[in-house]
């Protein structure tokens, strides 16, 4: 089961490779692969995950030019990400769930939250590509993530208001910032995000956790770099490191929290 999530995983990721490209390009997502240097459709055979880059040897069957070590890399992360959130959601199937297809196991519950827990995962390695290369957060996939997750979410949690509640702290904490600096520092594309990851998280003690371990690694991150290479400074993108945070939160967000409180009623 976990083996078959993990290639359905490599599938989405390969997906993920085309359109962070067409949403730069401001291209359909529907035209089939092609290769971005000859332009030439890829057939079906040189487009499976992982496997054709290697028989490739990462080369364009037509031109010859590199293939970006990014395509099998998203591939994987991808792969390993969704299928570690599923594991979060479902844990391990035992037979008896796989074979009679066990109601309690794939329930409604599961399902809502394995939806709304991929359309996030997904959405944020777009952002992280897509901020870390060209500064900038897609917008056109971001609003649609936002929606569904939103509207999930009102299934999901069993009280709607704290779905509301933490939504606007995510936008009002990047808003904030936003109006007080000037406009220099955040971008616009911050404050969606801090809607999307508001929004998905409904729990405005765990988005916080998320906030707080995105300025840490931030801070760490761009202090090494600026220590580098002083010309970076306004290269810094806030987003990959708001999707790293995301990320830890969503694994560890809540015994990161427990152990936080459990923390501070002992002392
Ligand atoms: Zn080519």
């Amino acid at each position: 089961m976990i083996f078959t999530v993990f290639i359905i995983g490599l599938i989405l990721g390969s997906f993920l490779n085309c359109l962070v490209w067409r949403l730069y390009k401001n291209e359909s997502i529907w035209g089939r692969s092609y290769c971005p240097k000859c332009h030439k459709q890829i057939a079906w055979y040189d487009n499976i995950p992982v496997l054709s880059f290697i028989f490739l040897k990462g080369k364009c069957r037509h031109c010859h030019k590199n293939i970006s070590w990014q395509y099998p890399i998203v591939e994987l992360i991808t792969a390993i990400l969704l299928t570690l959130s599923f594991y979060n959601v479902f844990g391990l199937p035992t037979f008896y769930d796989l074979a009679f297809f066990n109601s309690s196991y794939f329930n409604l519950d599961n399902l809502l939250l394995i939806i709304r827990d991929w359309i996030f995962v997904f959405t944020l390695i777009v952002v992280f590509i897509f901020d870390f290369k060209w500064q900038e957060v897609p917008m056109l996939l971001v609003w649609p993530a936002t929606t569904l997750v939103l509207i999930l979410n009102f299934f999901i949690v069993s009280d709607p208001s704290t779905v509301i509640i933490s939504a606007v702290i995510g936008l009002s904490f990047f808003l904030i910032q936003y109006l007080l600096t000037a406009k220099k520092g955040i971008g616009e594309g911050d404050i969606w995000l801090g809607l999307f990851i508001g929004a998905y998280f409904a729990n405005w003690q765990i988005l916080l956790v998320a906030l707080f371990l995105s300025y840490i690694i931030g801070s760490i991150i761009s202090i090494y770099l600026l220590k580098k290479n002083k010309k970076l400074k306004s290269k810094i993108a806030l987003g990959p490191f708001l999707v790293i945070g995301s990320m830890l939160a969503l694994f560890f967000g809540s015994n990161l929290l427990n152990y936080y409180l459990g923390f501070l009623t002992c002392c």
